[in-house]
C-alpha cells in the first residue's frame, strides 16, 4: 500500500509516499481502508520534532481518518467488513491507504457524513467536548468565547456550545472566517486581531464570557483574565510560546485556568465522548467543516497550510481521489 512514511524529523519535506507492506489485523484489531485521513497541527509537531513525544521512525503520521471496514482481527465483535467508520486514534498511521486501529478505536461514521468529514472528527470534536463539557463544565445560558473559531476545534466548539444553550462568541482571523463562525451556529464573531475585541465580546454578549476555550494562549491568556466573568473557567487547549500574566485577575474573579491534552484521556472516556459526539453526528447538530481535500502525495503542503493563518475547518488528505470521500474538489466545503 501507499502511506506517508517520516524517517527523520524535519520540515513538511520529509512527509514521502512510500510504498509500505499492508498491515494484517491481530487480535482485538480493524483494518480500515483510509478513503480521508484528517490533518491536526499535532502531527505538525510530531513531524518536527518540537512535541513532547517522540514517534518511533519511521513513521506514518495520523490519527484521524474515515472509510470502511476492510478485515478484522480474532476477538472483533463490534464491526465488520464494509462498515463504514471513522477513527478516532490508529496503531500504524491514517496517511496511508490502510490503517490497523484497536477496535475502540472505530467509530461509525454516520451515513450522511462524507469520508472527508469523518476524517475531520476525532481530534477536533473530542478536544471542544472535553473542554466544554469535561472541564469548564458549560451550562445553558452561560456566555461561550471560543479564541479560535474558524479551525477544526474551533468550529466543532461552536457548534458544541450552540447545542449546548451558550450563548457564544467566536473570533476569526479573516472576514470568510468569521462568516463560517455565524453560519455554524455562533450568536457574534468578532477579529481576534483587534485589540478592542474582547471588550467588544462583552458588549455584544451582554456580560463578561463565563467560558473561554482558548487555542492560543501565549498570546490571549493574559486578556483572558482580564476579560472572563467572576467564576469564569478558562481552558487552555492550544499554546505555542509563553506568555506573563497577572495572577491576581484569577484570585479576584475566582477564575479557574484549566489545562488539557487529548492525549491523557484514558481510553474508555474517549469511547464515552465519541458516543455523546456520534449522536450530534447523526442528528446533524455537528458538521464537521472541510476546507480542502488534496492527495497523500501533498501532504506536505497540507502540513504547510494548517500552520498558516485563515483557517476555515479542516484540511484532509485523500489516498486515492478518483475513489474518495464523494468525489469533491479542490476548494470545494463539505458541509
Ligand atoms: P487549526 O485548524 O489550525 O486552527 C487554528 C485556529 O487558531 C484558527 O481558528 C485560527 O484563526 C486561530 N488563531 C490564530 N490566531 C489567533 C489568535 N491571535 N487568537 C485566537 N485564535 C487564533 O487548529 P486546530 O486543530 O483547531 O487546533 C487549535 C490549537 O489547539 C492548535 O494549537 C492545536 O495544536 C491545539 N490542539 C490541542 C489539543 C489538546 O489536546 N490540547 C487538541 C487539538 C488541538 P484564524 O486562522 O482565522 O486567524
Amino acid at each position: 500500500m501507499r502511506a506517508v512514511r517520516v524517517r527523520s524529523a524535519g520540515g513538511p519535506e520529509v512527509l514521502r509516499v512510500e510504498e509500505a507492506p499492508d498491515p494484517v489485523p491481530g487480535p482485538g484489531e480493524v483494518l480500515v481502508r483510509v478513503r480521508a485521513a484528517g490533518v491536526n497541527p499535532v502531527e505538525v509537531y510530531l513531524r518536527a520534532g518540537t512535541h513532547h513525544r517522540t514517534p518511533p521512525l519511521p513513521w506514518t503520521p495520523g490519527s484521524d481518518g474515515a472509510g470502511e471496514v476492510e478485515a478484522v482481527g480474532p476477538g472483533v465483535r463490534g464491526v465488520s467488513p464494509g462498515d463504514r467508520v471513522y477513527t478516532g486514534g490508529s496503531l500504524t498511521g491514517t496517511y496511508a491507504e490502510r490503517c490497523l486501529c484497536r477496535e475502540d478505536q472505530v467509530h461509525p461514521l454516520p451515513a450522511r457524513l462524507s469520508f472527508a468529514q469523518g476524517a475531520a472528527v476525532h481530534v477536533p470534536y473530542a478536544t471542544a467536548f472535553r473542554a466544554l463539557h469535561r472541564k469548564a463544565r458549560l451550562r445553558a445560558g452561560e456566555v461561550l468565547l471560543v479564541h479560535g473559531a474558524t479551525g477544526g476545534v474551533g468550529i466543532a466548539a461552536v457548534q458544541a456550545g450552540r447545542a449546548a444553550g451558550a450563548v457564544v462568541v467566536g473570533t476569526g482571523g479573516t472576514e470568510e472566517g468569521r462568516r463560517l463562525v455565524l453560519a455554524e451556529g455562533a450568536d457574534f464573531a468578532l477579529d481576534h486581531r483587534d485589540p478592542g475585541h474582547l471588550d467588544e465580546a462583552v458588549r455584544l454578549a451582554g456580560r463578561p464570557p463565563d467560558v473561554i476555550l482558548e487555542n492560543l494562549a501565549d498570546v490571549n491568556l493574559a486578556e483572558d483574565l482580564r476579560a472572563a466573568a467572576p467564576f469564569g473557567r478558562i481552558v487552555v487547549v492550544g499554546s505555542r510560546g509563553s506568555i506573563t500574566i497577572e495572577p491576581r485577575a484569577a484570585m479576584a474573579k475566582d477564575l479557574s485556568v484549566l489545562g488539557m491534552s487529548l492525549y491523557n484521556v484514558p481510553a474508555e472516556e474517549i469511547a464515552a465522548l465519541h458516543a455523546e459526539i456520534g449522536k450530534g453526528l447523526e442528528a446533524g447538530i455537528l458538521r464537521p467543516v472541510v476546507r480542502l481535500e488534496l492527495p497523500l502525495e501533498e501532504a506536505p503542503r497540507a502540513h504547510a497550510l494548517v500552520m498558516e493563518p485563515g483557517a476555515l475547518g479542516k484540511i484532509v488528505l485523500v489516498p486515492n481521489p478518483a475513489r474518495s470521500s464523494r468525489g469533491r474538489a479542490e476548494g470545494a466545503r463539505a458541509r
